[in-house]
């Protein structure tokens, strides 16, 4: 498959383009993404697209850019290349280079969001305005879309863009482009290339335990902060059940399939309910990686937010902690509270109760399309040693509300990376930066995805 060459002017214009989107402190909270939006909005006027920008608050909206097909091609449903502005915030005095310095050392673009993910903004603004030059008819809508507010929750950005303006987004489009996926990850001398296509879903759900309210300067059995403590502790401790769904097997297996018979032969087994905890601290020896992968193999429940509201000399009746639970494909936010039942029924003298404060189910989307085989193609090319494996996140992007208008949506943003870097220790971590030549990889990769499946 040859690919015309990508002029260098345009690859080196993508990098200051995301040096200016890192230098805008997007950090949410608050957010304040409106200056980062518009930059992105002039970079798609320039190449020639229509832009709307829209929002439920002034200060954080979102771009929504339309390059139309015309005349009846407009009738297909459009492909979206989506990604976030906002970023999560970053402690500066642990950093090598200031966070919104977006300090270039010939190497790396260093700075909060040069991966997760202004990096896909100038990419996607690349690749666009590469083909816009190259003016091809298109087969569909391309819509390229910036929202604001994905790092804390998605209410300002992409939900809110579905639930008001989904004509914006071409009301039922057929495809999404975004996070988190198509990065290189290095294992045993080999290169795979995760393309997500399953994230889980999401229970963000209060427990409180009572007690007896009184005066704090007495002896009390019935401390609800002392029972509230224990049943953090014990929620804290106790891994919950295995609930291995097709997408976290086929993930598994796409990683064990080149390295040989055993590898294969052990995959199944570590999806078995009981067999599967106890093989997996001695099949994935990289604890980090151990981590990700019990992850997607059942809930999990983290509790992260004390709520108290009493003074220090009084015993409250009540006390609350928030846990961020995260929910297996097939399960509910009650299914999690029935496992975290069980656990606190068997601690004596606590009487929890649960509330669900928020639910989002896991998603999941085909890869029986033709937007997915022309990535699998593209990226043979790529990288011919490379390997392809569809993958499944536990935790959540602006896909799931994209999901809601019957999108099939991968995380594909294509970025080369050097075997020192480890992708998920750059990602909302301290030193956060992008190589430059894994960057122009990058583009070319996503141009020619998006060359190929618009012109077909
Ligand atoms: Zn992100």
């Amino acid at each position: 498959m040859s690919a015309p060459e990508f002029p260098a002017e345009e690859l080196e214009n993508a990098v200051s383009v995301l040096q200016s989107l890192i230098r805008f402190d997007t950090t949410n909270p608050p957010g304040n993404e409106r200056e980062a939006i518009e930059f992105a909005a002039t970079q798609c006027e320039a190449a020639g697209l229509t832009t709307t920008i829209v929002g439920k608050s002034e200060a954080r909206p979102n771009l929504v850019a339309k390059w139309s097909a015309g005349g009846h091609r407009q009738f297909s449903r459009p492909l979206i290349l989506s990604c976030h502005l906002d970023v999560v915030p970053a402690e500066a005095p642990a950093w090598t280079h200031p966070p919104f310095s977006a300090h270039n050392d010939g190497t790396y673009i260093w700075g909060r969001g040069a991966i997760d993910m202004k990096g896909f903004a100038a990419m996607g603004l690349a690749a666009i305005t590469r083909l816009r030059k190259e003016n091809l008819p298109i087969n569909r809508d391309l819509i390229f879309v910036a929202v604001c507010d994905e790092e804390a929750g998605t209410h300002h950005g992409s939900q809110w863009l579905v639930e008001n303006h989904h004509e914006l987004l071409g009301t039922n489009p057929e495809y999404v482009i975004n996070e988190v996926g198509g990065f290189t990850v290095h294992q045993k001398g080999r290169r795979f290339y995760p393309v997500q296509v399953a994230e889980k879903g999401v229970a963000w759900i209060r427990l409180t335990v009572s007690g007896t309210s009184g005066h704090s300067s007495l002896p009390s059995e019935d401390n609800a902060v002392v029972h509230l403590s224990k049943a953090i502790t014990a929620i804290g401790s106790t891994p919950l059940p295995w609930h291995p769904g097709k997408e976290v097997k086929r993930f598994i297996a796409g990683f064990a399939e080149p390295e040989g018979p055993l590898a294969r032969a052990l995959c199944p087994l570590l999806s078995h309910p009981v067999i599967g905890p106890k093989l997996l601290p001695l099949a994935v020896a990289n604890p980090s990686r151990r981590r990700s992968i019990e992850a997607l193999l059942r809930n999990t429940a983290n509790p992260t937010s004390l709520i108290t509201h009493h003074p220090i000399n009084v015993i409250p009746a009540v006390a609350s902690v928030d846990i961020d639970g995260r929910l297996a494909p097939g399960q509910s936010g009650d299914d999690l509270i029935r496992e975290l039942e069980t656990i606190t029924d068997r601690i004596p003298g606590v009487t929890a109760s649960y509330e669900i404060l928020e639910e989002s189910p896991s998603v999941s989307f085909d890869t029986d399309t033709d937007l997915f085989r022309n990535i699998e193609e593209v990226m043979a090319d790529a990288d011919p040693e490379g390997h392809l494996v569809p993958s499944m996140i536990p935790g959540f992007t602006d896909s799931r509300n994209y999901a809601k208008l019957g999108a099939n949506c991968y995380g594909f943003y294509p970025l080369q990376l050097p075997e020192e870097i480890d992708f998920a220790s750059l990602f909302h971590g301290v030193d956060e930066r992008i190589p430059i030549e894994g960057l122009h990889w990058g583009i070319k990769t996503l141009t020619r995805v998006l060359r190929r499946f618009l012109t077909d």
